[in-house]
């Protein structure tokens, strides 16, 4: 598999390798039987290996059920159809995040209102939140997401917004393994949307997971994942199928194959290991990066549970170079970062299409200009840590 991540690590930066690449996709040893058993059984797509992840995941952060799809996106769109909500209804999320909420919210045919974030946790506050509603007269709904992994406080952002959990849509894309208190993320509001894209903390390649109590949202977005067909209709070319099938609804193509299902069940299978070493790395990087002047190190929770999807420094004036120079000068030493995010308002399209707060996103301006993901997987080792921080140092003290 290190040869499919760096593939994509290569795609990604044309012309340039990483010693310590931005993040590598691990998948245990145990998918590849797994997938190999699959592709041996003559049945790939959406089958018995989907309905054994489902249930596997839903157990794992103890919902009622779990639906998975193609994508968080597709998941994220389901579940915001599922709410029913009129044509229109406005939807607030916070700017700094990642564009597939915002077009989930268009796709489902409702409007984003983007609210602000705290400086300190990057996300929305209950003011910023109850800021950008008030101006905009209310909302209907509301995604809510918990940014690199770190927990937000659902309920209270929810009462900000003058809305019910039932209205809350969670994008837990870098929360499987977040808790909130003494909750773990997905099944808190309504419905709570995971991803396994290749740089997830639970990565497959692609897919997505939607989780609920709620029985009605959960038969709407198993239905409406197979084009709104009738609910067993994916069984209509196994044995004892019929070929007759109704389409109840409006739907998207955003099933799970069964070959992403298996790797994803092996994944799950090693998940507390590898969240382990998670912990361990931004456990090191802490202790190392606690001593270099300039540099802020990514909140710890009071309460609850982080599950370092990210890890995202500060990098302050009084560090020398700018974190634009210093993402310039790591790459040069072989190694990889990101930002995260570009906030929403920053892009042509969304900065169209969204509604603002007239006073701006001063709280997510600060945060942009300043924001640094460091390499951050399970696969990576104590010495690829230590090179990063060895870099950070020799980069804050070049000025
Ligand atoms: C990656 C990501 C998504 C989209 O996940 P996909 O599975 O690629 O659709 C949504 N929200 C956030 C915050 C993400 O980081």
């Amino acid at each position: 598999m290190a040869q499919t991540a760096d593939l994509v690590v290569a795609q990604a930066n044309p012309g340039r390798t990483f010693s310590v690449p931005f993040t590598r996709t691990g998948i245990c040893d145990e998918a590849f039987p797994a997938v190999r058993e699959v592709l041996a059984s003559g049945w790939v797509t959406t089958g018995q290996q989907v309905l054994d992840f489902e249930r596997e995941f839903a157990e794992h952060v103890t919902a009622r059920h779990a639906i998975a799809v193609s994508s968080c996106t597709a998941a994220l769109e389901l579940s915001l159809r599922g709410l029913h909500l009129p044509a229109g209804s406005r939807v607030v999320m916070s700017t700094n995040t990642f564009c597939g909420a915002a077009s989930a919210i268009q796709h489902a045919g409702l409007r984003p209102v983007l609210a602000d974030v705290d400086p300190t946790t990057a996300m929305p506050s209950a003011q910023t939140i109850s800021a950008a509603v008030a101006e905009v007269g209310g909302v209907s709904a509301m995604v809510v997401v918990h940014l690199a992994g770190l927990p937000t406080d659902v309920e209270e952002l929810a009462a900000a917004a003058g809305l019910g959990l039932d209205r809350v849509v969670e994008d837990a894309a870098h929360a499987l393994g977040t808790f909130v208190g003494d909750r773990a993320v997905g099944s808190i509001s309504r419905a709570t949307c995971f991803s396994f894209y290749a740089t997830k903390n639970l990565p497959i390649g692609e897919g997505g997971m939607v989780t609920t109590d709620d029985d009605e949202l959960a038969e709407s977005v198993l239905r409406a994942r197979m084009h709104g067909m009738s609910r067993d209709a994916w069984k209509r070319y196994l044995p004892g199928g019929g070929w007759r099938y109704d389409v109840e609804d409006d739907g998207l193509k955003a099933n799970m194959t069964d070959l992403q299902a298996a790797i994803g069940r092996a994944q799950l299978r090693s998940f507390g290991r590898t969240q382990d070493r998670r912990g361990q790395i931004a456990a090191r990087y802490d202790a190392r990066i606690a001593g270099i002047p300039g540099l802020t190190l990514p909140l710890r929770p009071l309460t609850g549970r982080h599950a370092w999807h990210l890890y995202a420094v500060r990098v302050g004036d009084s560090f020398g170079p700018g974190r634009d120079e210093v993402i310039t000068s790591l790459a040069a030493r072989g190694i990889g970062t990101s930002v995260h995010f570009i906030p929403l308002h920053h892009l042509a399209w969304y900065k169209r299409s969204c509604l603002h707060p007239a006073g701006g996103f001063p709280g997510a301006e600060g945060v942009y200009q300043q924001t640094l993901s460091l390499p951050l997987d399970h696969v990576m080792s104590d010495a690829d840590v230590d090179a990063v921080c060895d870099a950070l140092t020799e980069i804050g003290e070049s000025r």
